[in-house]
Formats: C-alpha cells, structure tokens, sequence
C-alpha cells in the first residue's frame, strides 16, 4: 500500500471535525441516514459504507465501530448503534452529528487525541489512544480508540475507520490498586512520624515522671505530696497512651520483631501479679495466677511482648470487673519437635460484651460503644496490639463473653523449648507427697486454692472452713495420714480459736501452721510467730511463694514468720550499722554477700565492676570496701590502686578500709592484694566468721573488732578444705558416688540459717545450668577469656554451695582457659553439664536435708 503520508495539523483536524459535522446545518435528513445505513450510494460516495452483511456483525460486536470521510462529507460517516450503550447518545444523534465526537472528547484529553489523529495521518500509522469521552448523563467513560486511514488504489487517503473499546473498568481497577498503593505509602508514612513523635514525647516525659519521684522524696507538705501524686498519675496515664500510640504505629509500619531469648513464663506471669495485686485489691478483687505445673519453666520467646500483651488483657479485666475476680491461666498445649505450645487465658467476672461486638474488638480504635471512653478511658488500640503481636509470635487470639458474667480473652504462644531434663526443674518435686489443709471460707478462694494445690502437693490435700479445721486435722491424725501443713487466714474469724485448740492437743503439733494474709497486711511478726505459725503468705498466691512457704514451713524446725537475722547466735552488733560497698560481678555471689552482711547488721551498696568501684567511693562515705579482684574491665587491684591514688591526690584525711574477696587462694595472692592497696583479704567462698571478723578489725572507727570465735558456726571441715585449696594444684579426683552438694557445709556457711541456705540453693540451681550453658557458647565462639571468666564464677559459686565435683571442673577448665588450652576447655563441658544437672537436680534433696539438719541442730525461734 501507498502511504502517501497525509499530514493534517492540530488545527486542521478541529477544522475537518467541525466540518463534519457541518456546523452550519447540523441536521441531516433521516432519509440520508437510512440511504447510508442501507448501504445504498448516491453517485458523490466513494461507495465504501458497509455492506450489509458486514454490518450485522459489526453491530453485534462489544465495541463502537466508526469511520469518517477525509473531505469533511457528512454523509461519509458512521458510527455503529452500540454508541448507545458507551455513552447513551443515539446511533442517528451521532451520525446527525458527528461534531459529538470530538464534543464530548474530555477537555484534558482533546490534545493528546488530536495530536494522536495528526501523527497517523502524517505517518499513515495506526491510531492508538487512551482516551475519555463524556457521556450523555456526564459521566466519564475511558476507550481505547484504534483506528487507520484507509486510501484508494491511488494511495489517497479517503476515510479513517476503526473502534472504539470501552476500557473504564480496567482504568477505575488501576486508579484503585494506584490510590491503594498511594494509601499504604501514606499510612506507613504517617505511622513512622507517629513513631518517631511518640518517642520523641516519651523522653521528656519520662524525664517528668522521675523529676515527679525525686520530688516526692524531697519531705513534702500534705497538699503537696497530693498534688505531685496527682501529676504523677496525669503523667503516667498519658504515657500508657503513648505507649499503645508508639507501639501501634510501630506495628503499622512493620517495624516490630520479636525476640527469641530463653526466659521463665511462670515469672514473667507471677511478677505481673504481683505488679497488678495492688491495683486489684483496690478494687477488692481477687487476682489469681494458675500455671499448670506442666507448664515449663525455661522456654524460648519474647517475655516482653508476652508481658505487653498479657498486662493489657488484665488491665481491660480489671477495668472492667467491678466484682468477683481476675485470673491468668496457662496451660501446655502440646510439644511438636522443638516447639512447645502454651495457652493462656485472662478471664474475669465483669460487665461482659454483646456477642454482636465481640468481632469488632480487634480492630484499631474500637470499643464496644462510645459511653465506654466516657465510663473508663482508653484509646481501643490496645487489642489490636495484642492480637498483631500474638500473631507475630505465632499464635492466634480470641474472646469467649457474656454479658453481665464476664468475659474469657484467650491466647496461643508458639515457643521454642529447651531440651533437656533441666529445663524443667522446680522445686515442686520434693513436695508431691506434702498433704496440705488449706482453711478458706471465700468461694471464690476456695475454687483458686484447689486449683493451685492440684498437681503440686499430695492429692489428699483439702480444703475447709475454719469451723471445721479442728475436726479435719484429728481425723486426719487418728488416721495416721496427718497434714504436714495448714494454710490459715490469719485475720478470718475463729482463727484464733483454732490456734488454741491446734497448740492444746499435742498430738497436732507437727502440723506446720502457715499465716495467710492480705497483700498488703504488715502485720505483727512477732504476733504471728507466737500464735504457732512458723512462715507468712501473702496472697495473691502464686506458686513460687506457696512452694517457697511450704518449703520453708517443712524444713525448718521453727522459724520466725519473716525471715529474720541469722539463728546463729552470733553476737554481730559490733558491726550492725556499718554501711559498705560490695563490688562484685557475680550475681550469686553478691547475694550471697549481702545476705551475710545484713545478716550482722550492715547495710550495702553493690557495684558490678571496678570503674563503678570507684565512682561510688568518690560520691558516698562508706565505712569500708569488699572488693572482688576478678572483675570485667577495670578489676579488683586496679580499682583499688586508682583509689588509694586519689586518696593522696586529693589529701584524704581517712583511708578507706578495702577488703580483698578472692577465689584463688594461691601463694603470693595475699601480697598482690595489699600492694595493689588492699587492708585484708577473705577467700571465697566466704565464710561469715572470717569475713566479720575482717571487718571487724579493719573498720576502726566502728566499736571493737568481732573474732572469729564469737561465731558460733565455726568453720567446717569442708569449708576449710575449699578455701584453702591451692589454686595452681590439681583439683581432687571425684568420687563417682560423691553427693553433688555438701550440704552441712552450706549450712555452716549460711551461719544455720537454713532459710538463707535454702534461698542461697534456689539461685545456685538456676545459676549453674545458665552458667553451664553460657560456658559452652563462650568455648564454641572461642571467646577464651569470657569463658574462663564464667568457669572462674562458676568455681566460686560451686565452692559456696559445697558443690565440690563442680567446683572440680570449673577449677580444670579455668586452669585450661589460662593455658589458652581450647580444647581441652571443650572435651571437659559435656562433663561438667552433667554435673551442673546432677546439681540441679539434687537441690530439692539438699533442701529436704537442711530441714532435717537444722532440726537436728534446734535452730531457735
Ligand atoms: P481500650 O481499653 O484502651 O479502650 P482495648 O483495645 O484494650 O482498648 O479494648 C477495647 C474495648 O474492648 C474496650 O474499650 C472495652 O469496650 C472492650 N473490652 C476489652 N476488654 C474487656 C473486658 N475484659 N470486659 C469487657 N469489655 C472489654
């Protein structure tokens, strides 16, 4: 084909579409059009209208079909019927009017067409344009118009035909996905401001709460002390919204992880009770705490976000709850390789939700209607962050309810589980066979208690009211089948007749009483203790505490409710008041010392390194310094040498008393520690009477120096064989048989207080598996330094329990990690895991024997 090109100018084009439609006589006698639609010619035609066999088709087509002649002769156009459809003008109103086309082409869209008609018939190349026209009610109809001159056997161009395609519903699903798009990119927009000013909010007010604290600290007046109360609640509301706000926002712009780090659910689940009791008994209800024991105690999770998501579940059931009670619950669902699936559970007696709201609770902003802002505050963002956060932890939420008895939020966890007996160990175990009366009159306590006691304790433990206690223990002593322990509420009426009968028939006395008190009831030690009861428990009960009472309430003879001084009999007053400065990195080991020295009478600060060591010493008087010589970063010696120092530097009038504590008793350690500076030097594991008695004759401006043999635990014979083991010799061969924990050595060391040596074992069972782990970690990165460090503090937290095998490998692995021996530090882990489990597993053993030990001794009251 000729494409003789056909150049035809913007203006032009108008010009020939104006012409088209005959501007000056635009109607066009029907008689025409039929001619035309018949196919019929007059003689002027170029004879190319459709014939009629065609035309059917084409009017049968989805899609406009239209053609025009290039002279400007009206009677050469035709547009097909379907025009009607696209934009509800006519067939005949079209073709009476060609001029329409270009009419009801949309203002923005003439150029691009016109320009697109020019280029084709300068080009002689198809015509192909997205463009809008506007239909007869006014609406916007988008066509894909593709058309081409068509020329006669000359190469003239003689006519344009082609269609047009209604393409409205694929633009409207593009404009949709791109406002969409634009949307999302808006709303992530707006979320990370969000989180940028809520974070930028949160810091200064933070810094308000706390200039609120200090404040309040400052012996306020009455009306003052309110108003910075007041303040500090206004602060502390505000901070929870922008808290949700920041978390929220957080979590819309997808910046939230989750951590995966070992943690316990059972104290991530009981501190949180313990932190919400208050506001709970406020309000007078009860809060309980129910953890299946089969729930583990060592998992792998995030516990923040598990915190997060259960305090809000808990604050919406107390906000709530105007009476009854508020529960947490966890149970094990099931294991799966290396999962383990926990579910939990807030449930509370409240107001309840209509069913018809229940779905829309987890939407962002959403309450169950408007009067609830009003009645109880809140911003509804805070089940959209649970449910997004369980959901990025694997789990699912939901919500059981009915209104006017309560409501039950449930949720799902997906946790990585730690393999290995050890991951499970509780001091529960030792207790199965404890039968325990519990005395409760409350319905509602009653249902918690069997709860808690179910699984835990002997299944013949029960449950009475006080009225019926007395019949229920003889009974029970005349079936040779005796409590070991009675729990009993010691406000509840009746209860001190009770004690008087339990203390008149002697055939009950070993039946251990346990005091049962409110939160926050200071009541009388020395009342409670003289009406029988030989520990205190404070509800809300959790697990931790009740096993801890029990314990205690089983294994010691007497005891004084609260955990007191030391039962020794020492005469520590001479140090009672002295306060002193612990520096220690070892967590164990600074229990350990503090529990010491309070129990003389001293107070203390404790520090983690020697850097800290010495800031301390420059800001506060302290009366003397226990310094740790392996610390990280700056240690023991160091700091002792920066601070005698900057005692001449600064002309100081005192020098302070530093006392060396070292684990490693070698030859020429003594000398090394008073060149560095140091006054006196004890040896871990610390024996009180040492200790005293070096504080006692190097703190001089407090009254006379202590001896060692106003002690009246004197050293034992294991206490004597650790402390001076030569470090550099071998450690000594270990017995197969040998038992894991000395116990009556750890009992002289805790000076026969066999509470403190039972708090001291709690911390070491956990202690020595961690630190078990940790030491493989350090030896795989081949971290030699950090790995002898923690085989140092394992070593010395060993010695300390009399755990000598232990100590043992730690010794030998120590010892490899100063000989930069990597090897030999990796053959001996398997090992020394074993026996850090074999430890941990005897500690309920070891604390049965306590009990019985410091029965035997006659530990006083
Ligand atoms: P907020 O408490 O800040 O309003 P939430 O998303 O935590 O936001 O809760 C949304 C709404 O769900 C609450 O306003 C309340 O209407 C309802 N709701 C939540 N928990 C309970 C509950 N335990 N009992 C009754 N209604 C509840």
């Amino acid at each position: 084909m000729n494409d003789t090109p056909f150049t035809i100018e913007h203006d032009q084009a108008v010009a020939m579409l104006e012409q088209l439609a005959g501007l000056s006589g635009l109607s066009r006698s029907r008689e025409g059009n039929d001619r035309s639609r018949n196919g019929a010619s007059d003689g002027k035609s170029h004879g190319w209208q459709p014939e009629l066999r065609f035309r059917s088709l084409i009017e049968k087509l989805p899609v406009v079909t239209f053609m025009a002649g290039l002279d400007g002769s009206r009677q050469d156009f035709y547009v097909s019927p379907q025009i009607e459809t696209l934009l509800g003008f006519t067939q005949t109103e079209w073709m009476d009017n060609p001029i329409l086309w270009y009419r009801q082409l949309h203002p923005d869209d003439r150029e691009k067409w016109v320009e697109e008609f020019s280029r084709t018939c300068a080009t002689g190349s198809q015509f192909r344009a997205e463009y809008r026209l506007i239909a007869r009610d006014g609406h916007i109809v988008w066509v894909q118009g593709d058309c081409q001159i068509i020329r006669d056997e000359h190469g003239q161009p003689i006519f344009f035909q082609g269609i047009a395609v209604d393409i409205t519903h694929l633009k409207r699903a593009a404009e949709v996905e791109e406002e969409k798009l634009k949307a999302e990119a808006a709303s992530r927009a707006k979320s990370e401001f969000l989180a940028r000013m809520s974070h930028e909010i949160r810091t200064p007010l933070n810094g308000v709460v706390g200039m609120i604290d200090l404040l309040s600290a400052t012996g306020l007046s009455e009306i003052q002390q309110r108003y910075t109360k007041l303040a500090r609640e206004a602060a502390d509301s505000l901070l929870a919204v922008i808290n949700d706000v920041l978390d929220f926002s957080k979590i819309e712009a997808g910046k939230v992880e989750v951590e995966a780090i070992e943690f316990d659910l059972h104290k991530v689940m009981e501190d949180l009770t313990e932190l919400l009791a208050p506001s709970a008994s406020k309000k007078n209800l009860a809060l309980a705490c129910l953890l299946r024991p089969e729930v583990p105690h060592r998992l792998i999770g995030d516990p923040n976000r598990i915190r997060q998501v259960l305090t809000n579940l808990v604050n919406n059931a107390l906000k709530f709850t105007a009476a009854g009670y508020v529960g947490m619950r966890a149970e094990l669902q099931r294991r799966e390789g290396q999962h383990t699936f926990i579910r939990v559970q807030v449930e509370d007696t409240g107001i309840g939700i209509p069913a018809d709201r229940l779905d829309r609770l987890f939407k962002s902003f959403s309450q169950v209607d408007s009067s609830t802002t009003r009645k109880f505050g809140g911003t509804g963002l805070g089940l959209a962050i649970s449910k997004h956060l369980v959901e990025l932890m694997g789990g699912e939420i939901g919500i059981e309810s009915e209104v006017g008895r309560g409501t039950t939020f449930w949720f799902t966890l997906k946790l990585g589980a730690i393999a290995g007996a050890a991951a499970d160990i509780g001091p529960a175990e030792t207790l199965r066979n404890v039968r325990v009366l519990a005395v409760e009159s409350d319905a509602t306590y009653r249902r918690l208690l069997a709860e808690q006691l179910r699984g835990r304790f002997s299944a013949e433990s029960e449950i009475v009211g006080v009225e019926n206690a007395i019949n229920l223990l003889r009974k029970a002593n005349e079936a040779k089948n005796p409590f070991a322990v009675a729990l009993i509420p010691y406000r509840s009426n009746g209860r001190s007749q009770l004690n008087n009968a339990i203390r008149e028939d002697p055939t009950l006395r070993h039946t251990k009483l346990i005091a049962v008190l409110d939160i926050d009831d200071r009541a009388d030690a020395e009342a409670i203790s003289q009406a029988g009861f030989v520990a205190e428990l404070h509800r809300p009960f959790l697990q931790s505490r009740l096993l801890d009472a029990i314990t205690t309430a089983t294994v010691r003879r007497t005891t004084t409710a609260k955990s007191g001084r030391a039962g020794s009999g020492a005469t520590h007053e001479s140090l009672a008041g002295l306060h002193l400065l612990v520096a220690e990195d070892n967590e164990m080991n600074q229990f350990v010392t503090q529990e010491t020295l309070r129990r003389a009478g001293c107070t203390c600060d404790i520090v983690g390194d020697g850097s800290l060591a010495i800031e301390a010493v420059e800001k506060r008087r302290y009366d003397g310094v226990l310094m740790d010589c392996q610390m990280p970063g700056v240690d023991g010696l160091e700091a002792t040498r920066r601070i005698r120092e900057r005692e001449v530097a600064g002309g100081a009038k005192r020098r302070i008393p530093v006392i060396a504590l070292t684990a490693e008793a070698i030859h020429g350690d003594r000398e090394r520690c008073l060149e560095a500076g140091m006054d006196g030097y004890v040896t871990k594991p610390i024996n009180a009477a040492d200790l005293f008695a070096t504080i006692g004759a190097l703190v001089k401006d407090k009254k006379e120096a202590i001896s060692a043999a106003e002690i009246s635990s004197p050293r034992s014979a294991a206490s004597e064989k650790t402390s001076s083991l030569p470090g550099a010799a071998p450690a000594p061969p270990i017995a197969a048989a040998e038992s894991p924990i000395d116990v009556a050595a750890l009992l002289t060391r805790c000076m026969s207080d066999a509470d403190f040596a039972v708090k001291t074992l709690e911390k070491f069972q956990k202690r020595a598996i961690d630190d078990a782990g940790l030491l493989r970690a350090g030896v795989g990165a081949a971290d030699l330094d950090g790995a002898r460090r923690l085989a140092h503090n394992l070593k010395a937290v060993a010695a300390h329990v009399g755990a000598a095998p232990l100590r043992a490998i730690a010794f030998e692995i120590e010892q490899a990690g100063i000989r930069n021996d990597l090897q030999f530090m990796q053959e001996q882990l398997a090992r020394l895991e074993d026996e850090a489990r074999r430890c941990a597993l005897y500690v309920p053993e070891a604390i049965i024997k306590l009990g019985a030990m410091s029965k035997a001794k006659g530990t006083p009251n």
